[in-house]
C-alpha cells in the first residue's frame, strides 16, 4: 500500500464541494444563506445560462473585514459556532465553514464585500481553488459573491448538470424559498437579463406567495395557524379545487428556515387524501415553529432534509391543522330539511367551493347554472338527539341521498330544470349523467356524488359528537373469529361514538342492536367485518379518533354509493342539491373527480382548432 498522505486543501474542497456543491442551486442556496446570516435586508440573486456560466449573490449585510474575507476562504473558517457544544442550538444558517472553500474550488470564484469600519472594500479572486488576487475595491457596505464557469476545473462534474431550463427551474425554486421564509427582506432575482421577481414591501403572506410565485394562485388560498405545546404551524393552503400536477408548490419551512421534511410532505398529502383526484397536488406553504432540540438539521451537508425527535407528533399536528384549515372555509354539509330550489340569491360567501374546473380543461364559466343553485341558502342544520329507544323497525326502501329522506317525505322542492337551470341530456352509462347548462356540458359521476353526500353526513354526524342511531327493532346476529370479537371489543366505545350499538353475547357472538341512521341494517353485519379487518390491518388503532371515522365513512360511503342512482329528473336534482352544499363537491372520498365540466369556449375552442386544420388541409 503507497504511504498514508494529508491531501492538499484544493483536493480536499473539491471533494467537499462534491456534497455541498450539487449544483447551481446549492451555490445560490449557500450563498442567500451567508447574506441572511450576515443580516441583510436585500438580497440580489442573478443568474445566466442556469447558473453555469454566472451566479451572483449581492447583499447589505455586515460585510467582512480583509482578514476574515481572506480567513473565509480557509476550509472549516466559520464565525458561527466554536465549540461542538455550540451545534445543540445553532440559529444560524450555515455553521460548518465549507461553503466558501467548497464554491471556490470548482470555480473561477469573485468576492468582494466591505464592513461600515472602513471605506473600502476587499476583493479577492479565485480561481479552482487558487488565489490570483487580493485588492482594495470602491463598493458600498455589504458582500458580493460572482461564481463564474462554475465546475470548469471539474469537468466530470459539469456532465452531471441538467439543461439550462432545468437548472434554472431549481434556482428559481431556491430563491422563491427563501424569499418566503424570509419576509423582513427584499429579494430581487434576475435570470438571464430578465427580473423574475422582486418582493420585499407585501404587507401579508398571501400577497407575498403572489409576488413571488405569480397572481395565479388568486383566492385560492386558506389560512393555517394552529398552536398545540410546543408546535405551532402557520401559512397558507390551497383549497382543494386548486391542484398541480408535481409537488412543486408544497413548500414546507421549519423555523423559518425552508426544508424537505418528508413527515410534513407526506402529513399534508394526506389531509387532502380525499379531495384531490389522483395524481395530482396540492399548493401549501407551511411553517413550522418548534423548540431547536426537537429537530436535527444537520442530516446532510446540503439537502435541506430535517429529521424531528417526535415524527408522530409533528406529523398528527400537521394533519390536524391542516384538515382544520380545509375544513372552516366551507359551510357545513346540510342536513334535514331540502334546500328551497328557487329562493333569490343569498349571501355569497356561504357558499360551497365554486364549481371547480377539471385539471385538463379550462376554468368553468362564471355563469354556469350550477352556480345557480349554490346562491341558495344552505338549509338550516338540524340534528335532533338520538331517538328515544322505541324500536323502530328497520326499513326495507333505502334512503335517497338527500339528507334524512326529506324530498321524499315532502312534496318534492320546485324543480329548477325547466327555469333555464340546467338540463338532463342524458346517460353516457348507468352512472354518468350528461347535463348541459349554459356554461357549457357538465358530466356527473352520481356514483361518485352520493359518495360525498354520503360520506360528509357521517362524518358531520361523527364530528358533532351526536350520531343518529336507530335501534333495530330485531338485532343483527354476528359472528367472529376469536381475533376478530377481541378487535371488535376493543373498539366497542369507537363504533358506539359512530352510530352502533353492539352488546357481547357470549364468546366471540354479538348482537348489533342500533345502527348509524345513514347504514341499512341488512348490510351492518359486513360493514362491521370491514372495519374490525381494518382494526386487524392497524389502520383504525393509533388511538386517533378522527382518521378512524373518517374511514368509517369513507367505507360507508362507497357501499352505500354502490347502490342504484337516482335516474329522473327530480332526483337527480336533489343529488344536484345535496352534492353543491358540500363542503368538497368536486371529489369522491376515494379522490377520483365528481364532474367535471366541458365550458362553452372550450367547446368552442376545440371546434375551431378542428376547423383551421381542415382549412390548411384544403389549401
Ligand atoms: P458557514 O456559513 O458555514 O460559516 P461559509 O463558508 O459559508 O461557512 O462562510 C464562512 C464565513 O464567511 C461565515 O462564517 C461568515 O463569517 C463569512 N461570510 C460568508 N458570507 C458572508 C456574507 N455574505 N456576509 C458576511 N460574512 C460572510
Ligand atoms: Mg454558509
Amino acid at each position: 500500500m503507497p504511504p498514508i498522505r494529508i491531501l492538499p486543501d484544493t483536493v480536499a474542497n473539491q471533494i467537499a464541494a462534491g456534497e455541498v456543491v450539487e449544483r447551481p442551486a446549492s451555490v445560490v442556496k449557500e450563498l442567500i444563506e451567508n447574506s441572511l446570516d450576515a443580516g441583510a435586508r436585500r438580497i440580489e440573486v442573478e443568474f445566466r445560462r442556469g447558473g453555469r456560466s454566472l451566479i451572483r449573490v449581492e447583499d447589505d449585510g455586515a460585510g467582512m473585514s480583509r482578514d476574515d474575507a481572506l480567513l473565509c476562504l480557509e476550509r472549516h473558517a466559520t464565525s458561527k459556532i466554536r465549540r461542538a457544544e455550540d451545534l445543540g442550538r445553532i440559529a444560524s444558517f450555515g455553521f460548518r465553514g465549507e461553503a466558501l472553500p467548497s464554491i471556490a474550488s470548482v470555480s473561477r470564484f469573485t468576492l468582494q464585500t466591505r464592513t461600515a469600519e472602513t471605506e473600502h472594500g476587499t476583493e479577492i479572486v479565485v480561481s479552482a481553488g487558487r488565489i490570483l488576487e487580493v485588492k482594495d475595491c470602491g463598493m458600498p457596505v455589504g458582500t458580493r459573491v460572482s461564481v463564474a464557469h462554475l465546475f470548469h476545473p471539474v469537468p466530470a462534474r459539469r456532465k452531471f448538470l441538467r439543461t439550462d431550463a432545468t437548472e434554472s427551474a431549481h434556482i428559481i425554486q431556491t430563491v422563491r424559498l427563501h424569499a418566503l421564509a424570509a419576509p423582513g427582506v427584499a429579494f430581487s432575482l434576475l435570470g438571464d437579463g430578465r427580473t423574475l421577481f422582486r418582493s420585499g414591501a407585501e404587507a401579508t403572506l398571501e400577497d407575498r406567495v403572489r409576488t413571488i410565485f405569480g397572481p395565479t394562485m388568486e383566492n385560492g388560498l386558506l389560512p393555517v395557524r394552529a398552536r398545540e405545546g410546543d408546535l405551532a404551524l402557520t401559512g397558507l393552503v390551497g383549497k382543494p379545487g386548486i391542484t398541480r400536477s408535481t409537488r412543486h408548490e408544497i413548500a414546507t419551512f421549519v423555523n423559518r428556515r425552508p426544508v424537505d421534511s418528508r413527515t410534513m410532505t407526506y402529513a399534508i398529502l394526506e389531509s387532502y387524501q380525499t379531495l384531490l383526484p389522483r395524481g395530482r397536488f396540492p399548493v401549501a406553504f407551511l411553517f413550522l415553529e418548534l423548540p431547536p432540540a426537537l429537530v436535527d438539521v444537520n442530516v446532510h451537508p446540503s439537502k435541506r432534509e430535517v429529521r424531528f425527535r417526535e415524527e408522530p407528533l409533528v406529523r398528527g399536528f400537521t394533519i390536524r391543522s391542516v384538515l382544520t384549515a380545509l375544513g372552516a372555509e366551507m359551510p357545513r354539509p346540510v342536513s334535514a330539511a331540502p334546500p328551497p330550489a328557487s329562493a333569490p340569491a343569498a349571501s355569497g360567501d356561504r357558499r360551497p367551493a365554486p364549481m371547480p374546473p377539471a385539471p385538463p380543461t379550462p376554468p368553468a364559466s362564471q355563469s354556469s347554472a350550477p352556480q345557480q343553485i349554490l346562491k341558495q341558502p344552505p338549509a338550516t342544520r338540524h340534528r335532533g338527539p338520538l331517538p328515544p329507544p322505541t324500536g323502530a323497525v328497520p326499513s326495507t326502501d333505502r334512503r335517497p341521498p338527500d339528507p334524512a329522506g326529506a324530498g321524499r317525505a315532502s312534496t318534492p322542492p320546485e324543480d329548477p330544470l325547466g327555469s333555464g337551470g340546467w338540463t338532463l341530456v342524458g346517460w353516457l352509462d348507468d352512472h354518468l349523467a350528461l347535463l348541459s347548462t349554459t356554461g357549457g356540458l357538465i358530466v356527473l359521476d352520481v356514483r361518485a356524488a352520493r359518495q360525498r353526500i354520503l360520506f360528509e353526513r357521517i362524518e358531520a354526524a361523527y364530528l358533532e359528537g351526536g350520531p343518529v342511531s336507530q335501534d333495530l327493532l330485531i338485532p343483527v346476529p354476528l359472528e367472529l373469529d376469536p381475533i376478530a370479537a377481541a378487535l371488535l371489543v376493543d373498539h366497542l366505545e369507537l363504533f358506539a361514538r359512530t352510530g352502533f350499538r353492539i352488546e357481547p353475547f357470549g364468546r366471540n357472538f354479538f348482537r348489533i342492536e342500533s345502527v348509524p341512521d345513514w347504514l341499512e341494517p341488512g348490510d351492518a353485519a359486513d360493514l362491521i367485518r370491514d372495519l374490525v379487518a381494518l382494526a386487524r390491518a392497524g389502520r383504525l388503532a393509533a388511538g386517533r379518533p378522527g382518521p378512524a371515522a373518517e374511514e368509517i365513512a369513507r367505507r360507508a360511503a362507497i357501499r352505500a354509493g354502490r347502490e342504484e342512482a337516482p335516474r329522473d329528473a327530480p332526483g337527480l336534482h336533489r343529488l344536484m342539491v345535496a352534492l353543491l352544499h358540500c363542503r368538497h363537491p368536486q371529489t369522491s372520498p376515494t379522490g377520483s373527480l365528481v364532474y367535471f365540466q366541458l365550458s362553452r369556449a372550450e367547446i368552442e375552442r376545440r371546434l375551431h382548432r378542428g376547423q383551421s386544420r381542415g382549412d390548411k388541409e384544403l389549401d
